[in-house]
């Protein structure tokens, strides 16, 4: 006779699986016939990606149409993780994260938009979204301001923003901080000071690039896991020494564990030649994010996927752009750290892309003209293993 506990535990097993009893799929999903690119998997080459129960079961050739409940055709097209971007702004109506879902993003960092005083409407912001969202707190009170939010020092307040963050924990990621000159005045050693403090075994993403400071005195106070984002800005005190080598600090900083992120945006963080000198001496960022905002929709940043193919055009390889939004992504952030990946038991955020050859214009921030030779662009996108509408 059954205890009463295997009896439910043998009804539960039924309730779970009704497929297995009726005979029909064992799949809810297949995605058939993509290149497929996981970084994290070692894995790139043709084969189908197979989902039931919002996660990934399988990545192998072949899987029979009948174990598909429903297929997704991505014969001739890019098969990735869902798109990682660490580095965006969804505090304002103009950009939200469904937009970003829709170009293969799933899960996302946003850098900054609020600090302690205007931190909750961005957890409800999180909290609503289709996609997975988790902030960088800002040190400043008010989080980012045009008229630069660190001018005066007192806002970095460490209690404030301290409660923000118990307050808010399963929210926040880390803790951002805006260094340049028009933003922290000369108050950018201390600024960074007080992040850390704040953000204690998180961590601290900084935004350099003309700063008051050398880069080389910021860098001395990071930790293991810091993010120093728009590591290509332009002068004064970018990332190069003035025969316009990689700063032996920076690469000093690199190897204990400071990760160096694009963060593209649109004013005073990337110019072509800067990247040009940095990629010359081997300094390829770790992770490729957009920086994007509103105004960045139609203005020099665009979307994650254009901002990767810059860099296939900077000549970065494909499978090592993906790793940048990807694996690399999903290891900066630690509520993302099961993220980034197609391997079994994984989460089913897939990015299906078309990888379209031609001649493709791309800006840098002050409107450079490149052309690049392609252009990755969305083409489905699967968020916990459900199909997002197009
Ligand atoms: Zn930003």
């Amino acid at each position: 006779m059954l205890s009463r506990r295997r009896f439910l535990a043998a009804t539960a097993a039924i309730a779970l699986t009704p497929r297995a009893r009726t005979g029909a799929a064992r799949y809810d999903l297949v995605v058939k016939g993509g290149r497929v690119i996981d970084p994290a998997a070692g894995v790139d080459g043709v084969a189908d990606v197979a989902i039931e129960g919002g996660r990934i079961r399988a990545v192998q050739p072949n899987v029979a149409a009948a174990d598909a409940a429903d297929v997704l055709d991505a014969r001739g097209k890019i098969v990735t993780p869902g798109l990682i971007d660490v580095h965006v702004h969804v505090g304002a109506p103009d950009l939200t994260p469904a937009m970003l879902l829709r170009d293969g993003v799933t899960s996302m960092v946003d850098g900054g938009s609020a600090g302690a005083d205007n931190i909750d409407a961005l957890v409800r912001v999180a909290q609503a979204a289709p996609n997975r969202v988790r902030i960088f707190l800002n040190v400043a009170r008010t989080g980012v301001t045009a008229g630069g939010e660190l001018m005066d020092i007192a806002a970095a307040d460490v209690d404030a923003a301290t409660r923000a963050m118990q307050q808010h924990r399963e929210w926040i990621a880390g803790v951002k901080v805006r260094l340049s000159q028009n933003v922290a005045g000369d108050h950018d050693l201390e600024a960074v000071r007080r992040a850390r403090r704040v953000a204690g075994r998180l961590p601290v993403m900084l935004h350099v690039g003309q700063t008051f400071s050398p880069l080389p005195k910021i860098l001395e106070l990071l930790e293991r896991g810091d993010i120093v984002t728009h590591i290509y800005s332009p002068p004064p005190h970018s990332l190069l020494d003035a025969a316009g080598h990689v700063l032996p600090e920076v690469r000093a900083a690199r190897a204990r564990g400071v990760r160096f992120d694009v963060g593209n945006g649109r004013n005073g963080h990337i110019t072509w030649p800067i990247v040009d000198a940095a990629t010359r001496d081997g300094f390829w960022p770790d992770t490729i994010s957009s920086d994007i905002t509103g105004p960045g929709r139609t203005l020099r940043v665009f979307n994650l996927p254009t901002v990767l193919s810059k860099f296939l055009m900077l000549g970065l390889p494909l499978d090592r752009a993906i790793a940048c939004a990807t694996r690399a992504a999903a290891a900066s952030i630690s509520a993302f750290k099961d993220l980034g990946t197609l391997k079994p038991g994984a989460p089913a955020d897939v990015a299906v892309f078309d990888l379209r050859e031609g001649d493709f214009e791309f800006v840098d921030n002050v409107d450079a003209k490149r052309n690049g030779p392609q252009m990755l662009t969305t083409s489905a996108v699967v968020m916990n293993g459900k199909k997002v509408a197009e």
